[in-house]
């Protein structure tokens, strides 16, 4: 149990902490290299992976709680090392919830090349909206990352930057939506991958791109946002 009074942290911490296992379901994880955050709502915090702990060992207590400039308020781990990037997109764009780091295979590729993902399928159109834009490189160790990807994602579509020879930083309205931008986002890297080695990728027109994306976001997006998380992981 939390020793702070906030109603529903306890069941954040416990989300946030079903979602790492998410990360390994999906492939998006070697060892510990990925983490997942929630913003409290309604509080200057953030609950976050402690740093350095096997997912199977990952427990709703062990989850920390973060304030946004990433000192910790309760916890006896470490918070993960990402923790500041994390932070700093809670403290410049509040409409975002949650945030997840991976460095997954094949959207960590094209980021090693510093290319953005051509919207190039429907899947992109309704996901992303866009490119999966790249971000700059950028070194941890200060507000270098997080400015990174606030930068580029601010007044983007892309839930989703490719940080420069580094890996992917995804935002969501909550942390089960930046969950699955990450999902998304490595299961696009793969396709679009796969289908240059057929032949020329071909971006799809701008005016497509745009009736998808409001159709998805509109029609479905919504109502996923607002279903509650399922433990046992996310929907088909
Ligand atoms: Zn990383």
């Amino acid at each position: 149990m939390s020793s702070l009074d906030i109603p529903g942290l306890d069941a954040l911490k416990a989300e946030v902490c079903a979602l790492h296992a998410e990360l390994l379901r999906w492939g998006l994880v070697a060892w510990t290299s990925g983490n997942v955050s929630a913003r409290v709502p309604g509080h200057e915090l953030m609950v976050i992976k402690p740093s350095g702990v096997s997912y199977d060992d990952l427990t709703p207590d062990k989850m920390i709680v973060a304030d946004l400039d990433g000192n910790l308020v309760e916890g006896t781990l470490s918070p993960s090392s990402d923790t500041a990037a994390h932070a700093y997109v809670y403290r410049n764009m509040p409409e975002v919830g949650g945030v997840v780091h991976t460095h997954s295979p094949y959207a960590t590729a094209w980021s090693a090349v510093a290319q953005p993902i051509p919207c190039a399928i429907t899947a992109m159109g309704d996901e992303f909206g866009d490119d999966i834009p790249v971000g700059p490189f950028a070194l941890i160790g200060d507000d270098s990352i997080g400015q990174g990807i606030v930068s580029t994602l601010k007044g983007h579509r892309s839930p989703a930057v490719l940080m420069r020879q580094h890996g992917v930083f995804t935002i969501g309205k909550n942390a089960k939506a930046a969950v699955k931008a990450a999902v998304m986002c490595e299961d696009v890297a793969r396709t679009v991958h796969l289908a240059r080695q057929l032949g020329p990728v071909a971006r799809l027109d701008q005016a497509d791109i745009d009736k998808l994306y409001d159709r998805y976001q509109n029609v479905y997006g919504q109502q996923a946002a607002q279903q509650p998380i399922e433990p046992q992981g996310v929907e088909a």
